[in-house]
């Protein structure tokens, strides 16, 4: 190709495993080779060979305001003249911590960790520890991080044991893990009723947005927390995603369903390297040095990392408006491609809900992650390079969702529209 991100790519993989530092960023499932980002500002992405995007990634969900908010920035700038880690307590770790406790009403406490992976994997510890149980359920194509408990798949049928999705993942760790069917209130009950008095936790994305946009039904999440309540067993949300994006108080600020524990990220750290998770006082009490369940971390509540996130979560309670508005960009670009797809008579879905959402080429109602295998990938790449071509920067991925942000105005609205129109085109000749 000869550009400049091509051959750094190349000489990536010499040196790093596939060349990326996460797989999502790979352009494995649509084909060519990654860009390498000089720099970010606003609604755009510039490339090492000077190409600018529009970024519907927002760092795969940080970015609310857009890149490099000067607010952000600022505090950022601020925090760095003071030195920037300390490995004892800072008042920023104080004033977060009572930020994020008043904007999200199930946290009565909270812990803050460098990743959305650490929290999950503190808080299925946690919640193992409180009710003296083993066993988690989670749902097919939900992503919780890393994390070895959370690499499993559905067995062959909804009671069976889950087996490892990874290898490296042992099928002791594996036999702990239960999957259910997202949307399918049965599967999870059943797995409530063939392993009683073993559940100590369930845990979900309210909304998910790791096999493209998935919304609950009517009555899911209420049916989840009775279920656990009647067995026992605590509600986990996973809003590293969905926390501060779907509300100022997460998905649980649309319901008012309070989980027990919630476990965040992304948003949070500003677009640096904060998760965090929290809950009742009572359970989050036996989180050491407070109790006996241990969890630590070298540059947890980092002092830049915390000026990054509280400069956010300022952000968001400064402007509630936000979320009304991304809701409005969200309707207009879903309704947009939906109507596109019906005038060019392709098979495709759009979820959306707020500043998150997919567009699935397929004929289904996607509802859990059977239905949005059904995609076809290969469309999805032809689509996503016609876009990148025509300078909208999407996630690589079928299952992945759009991030939406307060930076964009109605010419980038209009612009993605058209790059759609184009791209759709590109599908039905390939
Ligand atoms: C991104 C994500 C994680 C993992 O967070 P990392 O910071 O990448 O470790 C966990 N759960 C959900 C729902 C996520 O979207």
């Amino acid at each position: 190709m000869g550009s400049l991100s091509a051959s750094y790519f190349e000489r990536a993989q010499e040196v790093i495993p596939g060349g990326v530092n996460s797989p999502v960023r790979a352009f494995k499932s649509v084909g060519g080779s990654p860009l390498f980002i000089q720099s970010a500002k606003g609604a755009y992405l510039k490339d090492v060979d000077g190409k600018e995007y529009i970024d519907l990634i927002g760092s795969w969900g940080p970015m609310l305001f857009g890149q490099a908010h000067p607010s952000i920035e600022n505090a950022v700038r601020q925090a760095l003249s003071n030195g920037f880690s300390f490995g004892a307590p800072s008042y920023n770790e104080v004033l977060i911590a009572e930020k994020i406790v008043s904007m999200i009403p199930s946290i009565e406490k909270v812990r803050l960790v460098n990743s959305g992976t650490e929290a999950t994997m503190a808080a299925i510890r946690l919640a193992r520890a409180y009710t003296k149980r083993d066993k988690i359920i989670k749902f097919e194509g939900c992503y919780h991080g890393h994390g070895d408990s959370f690499l499993i798949a559905a067995g062959s049928g909804v009671a069976t044991l889950g087996t490892p999705d990874s290898p490296g993942v042992t099928v002791s760790t594996a036999k702990d893990t239960l999957t259910a069917v997202y949307n399918d209130l049965a599967s999870l009950e059943n797995l409530f009723n063939a392993n009683p008095n073993d559940i100590s936790a369930v845990i979900l994305e309210p909304v998910v947005g790791n096999m493209g946009l998935v919304i609950p039904e009517p009555g899911f999440i209420e049916g989840i927390q009775k279920l656990c309540q009647a067995n026992g067993s605590l509600l986990i949300f996973d809003e590293v995603m969905t926390g501060f994006r779907l509300s100022s108080s997460g998905y649980q600020g649309l319901t008012h369903i309070q989980p027990d524990l919630t476990t965040l990220g992304k948003i949070i750290g500003g677009g640096l390297p904060v998760g965090a998770y929290g809950g009742k006082a009572e359970i989050m009490n036996l989180i050491a040095p407070a109790g006996p369940v241990y969890q630590a971390g070298t540059l947890s509540g980092n002092p830049l990392a915390t000026s990054a996130g509280l400069a956010m979560l300022n952000l968001i309670t400064e402007n509630p408006e936000v979320y009304q508005e991304l809701n409005k960009k969200g309707e207009f670009l879903a309704n947009g491609i939906r109507q596109q797809l019906q005038e060019l008579q392709i098979e495709g879905f759009v979820n959306q809900i707020g500043s998150m959402f997919t567009l699935f080429f397929t004929s289904k109602v996607v509802k859990n992650f059977s239905d949005a295998k059904t995609s076809d990938t290969a469309k999805f790449g032809v689509y996503f390079r016609e876009m990148l071509n025509q300078g909208v920067y999407l996630p690589p991925s079928q299952f992945e969702s759009w991030f939406l942000s307060a930076a964009l105005d109605q010419s980038h609205l209009d612009h993605i529209l058209q790059a759609s129109r184009i791209a759709l085109k590109k599908t039905l000749v390939a």
